[in-house]
């Protein structure tokens, strides 16, 4: 038997990163976690290896792709937060477009020329009213979509230059668990709707805060293309036999093609859980456009990429079960 090809997931400690672990090994890949846990969790390492270490630390990078005969690699790591990224741009502008910039100087150097970029629809900014598509214009309205919108164009550069081959996923709004929920979404502070809303109802906060009802939408919140996690990784793994196979790559929506609106996704929490969610209503969220919906047909076409777990119970019902195991309810708060 031929031994596994080794795959560098940079974040691999993370939300998304860890599930990509996951799909990786159980496609028969070696997947190599490459993170330094500043929003990683070391328990969600549980597939592959795992290297201590930061994406500008060139050197370090360069070593491990060698070390590990590296085919390929799925860059996660990242801040992503926008609210934070308008306070902040520094921050986001030196470790997401400079750190990847050292990724790809440590792999021109080792010879790897294959990425993943775990990118976002935020590049599209304030997108119209209709499904977005991948040849709509990416004008980003917050440094989180500025940042990652400059690293697809890098990529774009190195793949004219250089030969550089990759695919930028833009994903929309990430969602659920993997049904074994030992891995999920963690962060701190956590600042999207989902978990917001279970934590609410868990008693960590006294009430979930809706960012806006006067929105132009039928019940005045914003809408939302949420996808499954586990839908993303294997999204991942296609892109990656794409390469593997000497495709080009390029960017790709990563969404199901369908909104939910922040009061639709409040009522199905409350549907699998059996209780209200305790809610008040609030301002406007700075730069949150009122829809934001992927048109799928291009990852359909060339990843041969379908959403199968991206119906709304099942991520409901999935980070349900994830929520419970991550934050014990505090039931004397909800008593
Ligand atoms: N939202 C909300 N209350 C919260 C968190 C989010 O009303 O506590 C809304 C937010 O304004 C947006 C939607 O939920 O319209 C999804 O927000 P999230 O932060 O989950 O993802 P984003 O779309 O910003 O990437």
């Amino acid at each position: 038997m031929s031994k596994p090809l080794s795959v560098l997931v940079t974040g691999g400690a993370g939300y998304i990163g860890s599930h990509c672990c996951k799909a990786l090994s159980e496609a028969g890949f070696h997947p190599v976690c490459y993170d330094n846990l500043s929003t990683g969790h070391r328990d969600f390492i549980k597939w592959g290896q795992f290297v201590s270490g930061d994406i500008r630390d060139t050197d370090r990078l360069r070593d491990t792709l060698r070390a590990h005969d590296v085919a390929a690699v799925m860059h996660f790591a990242a801040f992503s937060l926008v609210g934070e990224s308008v306070a902040d741009p520094q921050k986001y502008y030196l470790n997401n477009v400079v750190g990847t910039a050292s990724l790809l100087q440590a792999m021109r150097d080792a010879g790897c020329s294959r990425f993943v970029l775990s990118s976002t629809g935020a590049v599209y900014g304030n997108a119209a009213s209709r499904l977005i598509s991948e040849t709509d214009r990416c004008e980003p309205i917050n440094p989180y979509g500025s940042s990652k919108w400059m690293i697809e164009q890098i990529l774009s550069d190195f793949r004219r230059a250089y030969g550089f081959n990759s695919f930028c996923l833009r994903y929309f709004n990430a969602s659920g668990a993997d049904p074994s929920a030992v891995i999920g979404e963690f962060r701190d502070p956590e600042t999207h709707l989902i978990p917001r809303a279970m934590m609410a109802l868990q008693g960590y906060a006294p009430d979930f805060s809706i960012f806006g009802d006067d929105y132009d939408t039928p019940d005045g919140t914003a809408i939302r293309d949420y996808i499954h996690v586990t839908d993303l990784a294997a999204a991942h793994v296609l892109a990656l036999g794409l390469l593997l196979d000497g495709h080009e790559g390029g960017s790709f929506n990563l969404g199901t093609g369908k909104g939910f609106s922040v009061r639709e996704i409040l009522a199905a929490i409350a549907a699998e859980t059996g209780r209200p969610v305790p809610q008040a209503v609030k301002p406007r969220r700075p730069g949150d456009p009122a829809m934001l919906v992927a048109d799928p047909q291009r990852a359909r076409e060339v990843l041969k990429f379908e959403a199968r777990h991206s119906d709304l119970p099942t991520i409901i019902r999935t980070a349900w079960a994830w929520h419970l195991r991550a934050h014990p309810a505090r039931t004397s708060a909800l008593a």
